[in-house]
C-alpha cells in the first residue's frame, strides 16, 4: 500500500509565525488527487484555497496555536472547502484511498 507523506511548510496565521504540515504530491498521483493535494498546499501556505475557503479558527484552536512551539505543527485549523473543491475531505479522501490501493 502506498503512503502519503507530508512535509512542514513555514507560513503565518493571523500575522504570527506558524508551521503547517502539508501533503507531498506523489509523482504518480492522478489529476484529481494531484489537484486536491495542490490546493491543500496552497491553502496552508496562503491561508486561502482557490475555492475561497479560509481557516476555521475557533478560540480554542487559536489558543492551542498560540501556546505551541512556532517550529512545530500543533493546532489543527481546518479549511471550510466548498463541496465541489478537490481539496474537500469528501472528495480528496476517496482519491487518496484509491491511489493507496485500498
Ligand atoms: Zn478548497
Amino acid at each position: 500500500m502506498r503512503t502519503l507523506t507530508t512535509e512542514l511548510l513555514r507560513t503565518t496565521i493571523r500575522g504570527e509565525r506558524a508551521v503547517a504540515e502539508v501533503p507531498v504530491i506523489p509523482d504518480d498521483a492522478p489529476p484529481a488527487l494531484r489537484e486536491g493535494l495542490r490546493r491543500r498546499r496552497v491553502a496552508a501556505g496562503l491561508g486561502r484555497c482557490p475555492c475561497g475557503a479560509t481557516r476555521h479558527i475557533t478560540p480554542a484552536i487559536w489558543a492551542a496555536l498560540c501556546q505551541s512551539d512556532p517550529d512545530r505543527p500543533t493546532g489543527h485549523a481546518p479549511f471550510n472547502h466548498t463541496a465541489d473543491c478537490p481539496a474537500h475531505a469528501e472528495r480528496l479522501g476517496p482519491e487518496i484511498e484509491h491511489w493507496q490501493g485500498k
